[in-house]
């Protein structure tokens, strides 16, 4: 689970990678034999029994540097991923955020990312806590985020992340109802389809903590399985 891929000069919420630390975390997982792949590719894999090797890539918030740098180094390693974005901020900023302010992809920008092979999904509308929204706006959020989403790429959105990991069953129902063939929690307490457990990789992510990430996601996915 990333989120942004820039310089920094302060990340209070650790949101930020830098680029050549985020190069050297894809050469790593290339030279392990991984290849990086959106979470819809994963989930098709899996269920073909062909997702030995594969990670899934994700980027929450759809910030304008999925595009500027992440998206360029992915395709460097031959590798996809997937961006959560937030349907009612497009080419705005993280308003929802108490951090330093960063850009987000404008339609263009989601669309020269979707041309590159990126599976574009939703993170909602406006970046609320779903917990907290009475049923007519949970609903709009993941209706609406869904339908705008599709008329700019054109296509099918069918993943969902929960904004800042909050969901309780209540919501995992409403984004099946919804009609979200996935969605991408953090650290949910019923791991399931429509609540994907996800390993936060940082900037002081080397090597050796990868490697500790990826067992110990390994470990928890198995447990529950
Ligand atoms: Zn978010």
């Amino acid at each position: 689970m990333y989120h942004s891929v820039d310089h920094f000069d302060e990340d209070p919420h650790l949101v930020t990678v830098s680029p050549a630390r985020f190069a050297r975390q894809m050469a790593w997982l290339r030279a392990r034999g991984l290849r990086g792949v959106g979470m819809g590719e994963l989930l098709d894999a899996h269920a073909a029994g062909r997702a030995r090797g594969l990670v899934g890539l994700t980027f929450d918030d759809g910030y304008a540097d999925f595009v500027t740098r992440a998206v360029p180094a992915l395709l460097r390693y031959g590798f996809g991923a997937t961006v959560f974005v937030v349907s009612g901020r497009i080419g705005a900023y993280n308003a929802w955020d108490d951090g330093p302010r960063k850009p987000l992809m404008t339609a263009d920008q989601i669309r020269t990312a979707a041309d590159a092979g990126m599976e574009i999904a939703s993170h909602g509308r406006h970046h609320v806590s779903l917990p907290g929204a009475d049923d007519t706006e949970l609903r709009e959020e993941l209706e609406e985020s869904r339908a705008v989403l599709e008329d700019l790429v054109e296509g099918p959105v069918t993943g969902f992340a929960y904004p800042y990991g909050h969901a309780s069953a209540r919501e995992v129902e409403a984004v099946r109802a919804a009609g979200y063939d996935y969605a991408c929690d953090i650290s949910p307490d019923e791991p399931g389809r429509h609540a994907l457990p996800r390993a936060y990789v940082g900037d002081r992510d080397g090597p050796v903590r990868l490697r500790a990430k990826i067992v110990r996601h390994e470990l928890r996915r198995r447990s529950r399985v």
